[in-house]
C-alpha cells in the first residue's frame, strides 16, 4: 500500500523493544505543536490497543487549541508537574522521542531525560538529528512525524490497531505540519493515508475547525495589528513582522496566540522569506518561514542560534528588539546571494 521508507532492521528493533517494555513514557519538543502532540496521541492509543499503558510527558504545556484531542488531558507538563514527570521518565524502561531532533529541544527537561536509564527511540522528521537515542527512525523527507508514525505502526502489523482516537491525533499532525496540506504536501501515500484514516472513522472538516477557527477576538487583532506594521524589502523578496512586549501586552498577549502569524507575508505573491521578531520575556524569538528553496534553516543557524527545515525554522537571541531588527538586515545579503546565484555561504 505505501512505499516503503523506514528500513527492515530499525522495524525489528522498534519491535523487539516495545515487546520487552512496559513502562513506556512517550514526548516530544517544547512548546509542543500540533504534529508533536498528535504523534504522541496516536502512539498512546496505538499502545494501549495492544495492551501497553504509556505516558506522555511534554516539556511544557499544550496549546489550547489541542486539548480537544482524546488524551490530551492526562499529558502530564513536566514544567507544571517537575516531580511526577520527573518519575515518570526515571522509573520508565522506554523512551519515544518524538518530532525533535536534539535534546535541547527538550528545554529544562533535558538533563531528566538525558539521565533517564530507559532504552530511547527517536521518530522524527528534522535534519542532522543528533545520537541521543538507541535506535533513530529520521527521515527529514517526511512531511510530519504524524506520518512517518503511522507508517511505523504499519510496518509493525499494528494498522488495525490504529482505532479513531488514534486515527484523529495523527491526522491532526499531519494536517497542521503542512499547512492543511498546502506545503511539503505533494507525497501521494499522504493522500492514501488520509483515506485510510478518513475509513477509520476521524471528522476530518470537525478537527480542521477545532485545530484552526478557535481564535479569540484580541489574537486576530494582534495579528492584524503585527501585519498592518509588516515592512517589505521588495528587492530582497523579504518581508518583517514584529511585536514588542508593549504590544503583546496590549492584546493580552498569551503563548501560542502569534501561531502561524509568520506565514500570513507568504501569501504575498513577491515574498519568498518571511520573518516575525517577538520580544518574549528573556530573549527575542524568531520565526522564519520561505518558499521554494530558500533554506532559512541554514539562516536561523547562522544568525539566529537556531534552526529546522528547509522552508520553516526559527531560533533565539539575547539583544534588544531593534538589534534583532538589524541582524534581519544582515540576512538580507545572504538572500542577495542566494538571488543570484541560488545559493548562500
Ligand atoms: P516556529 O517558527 O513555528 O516556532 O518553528 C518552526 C520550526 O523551526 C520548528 O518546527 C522547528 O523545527 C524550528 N525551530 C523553531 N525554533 C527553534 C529553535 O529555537 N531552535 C531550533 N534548532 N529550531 C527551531
Ligand atoms: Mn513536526
Amino acid at each position: 500500500m505505501l512505499r516503503p521508507v523506514i528500513s527492515e532492521s530499525k522495524v525489528k528493533a522498534v519491535s523487539d523493544l516495545l515487546q520487552e517494555s512496559d513502562r513506556i513514557v512517550i514526548t516530544c519538543h517544547m512548546a509542543p505543536d500540533g504534529d508533536a502532540i498528535g504523534s504522541s496521541l496516536g502512539l498512546l492509543h496505538t499502545l494501549a490497543n495492544i495492551g501497553k499503558e504509556a505516558r506522555i510527558v511534554t516539556p511544557d504545556r499544550i496549546p489550547e487549541t489541542l486539548r480537544f484531542l482524546p488524551g490530551a488531558k492526562d499529558i502530564v507538563p513536566y514544567s507544571k508537574y517537575t516531580e511526577f514527570a520527573g518519575k515518570l521518565l526515571n522509573d520508565a524502561d522506554l523512551i519515544f522521542c518524538l518530532d525533535f531532533n536534539a535534546l535541547y529541544r527538550v528545554d529544562r527537561m533535558k538533563d531528566a531525560l538525558e539521565s533517564a536509564s530507559a532504552r530511547k527511540i527517536l521518530v522524527d522528521h528534522h535534519e542532522s538529528p543528533q545520537d541521543f537515542t538507541d535506535v533513530a527512525i529520521s527521515h527529514p523527507d517526511q512531511s510530519s512525524t504524524s506520518m512517518l508514525l503511522f507508517r511505523l505502526l504499519c510496518r509493525l502489523e499494528l494498522f488495525n490497531m490504529i482505532d479513531r482516537k488514534a486515527a484523529t491525533c495523527i491526522y491532526t499532525g499531519m494536517m497542521t505540519d503542512t499547512g492543511n496540506f498546502s506545503y511539503n504536501s505533494n507525497d501521494p501515500d499522504l493522500y492514501v493515508v488520509i483515506a485510510e484514516l478518513v475509513r477509520k472513522g476521524i471528522n476530518k472538516d470537525e478537527i480542521y475547525k477545532r485545530v484552526m477557527d478557535t481564535k479569540k477576538a484580541n489574537v486576530l487583532k494582534l495579528n492584524g495589528y503585527a501585519v498592518s506594521n509588516m515592512q517589505l524589502f521588495p528587492e530582497h523578496k523579504a518581508a518583517l513582522l514584529t511585536l514588542s512586549a508593549d504590544e503583546l501586552k496590549r492584546y493580552n498577549y498569551q503563548r501560542g496566540d502569534t501561531e502561524g502569524l509568520v506565514n500570513e507575508p507568504l501569501a504575498i505573491e513577491d515574498v519568498i522569506y518571511s520573518v516575525f521578531l517577538r520580544e518574549d520575556e528573556h530573549h527575542i524569538k524568531v520565526s522564519t518561514r520561505s518558499k521554494g528553496d530558500f533554506p532559512v534553516n541554514k539562516i536561523c543557524e547562522k544568525y539566529f542560534n537556531g534552526g529546522g527545515h528547509v522552508n520553516a525554522a526559527g531560533g533565539e537571541i539575547e539583544c534588544s528588539l531593534e538589534e534583532a531588527v538589524e541582524m534581519f538586515k544582515s540576512t538580507l545579503a545572504d538572500m542577495e546571494q542566494y538571488l543570484k546565484s541560488k545559493t548562500i555561504k
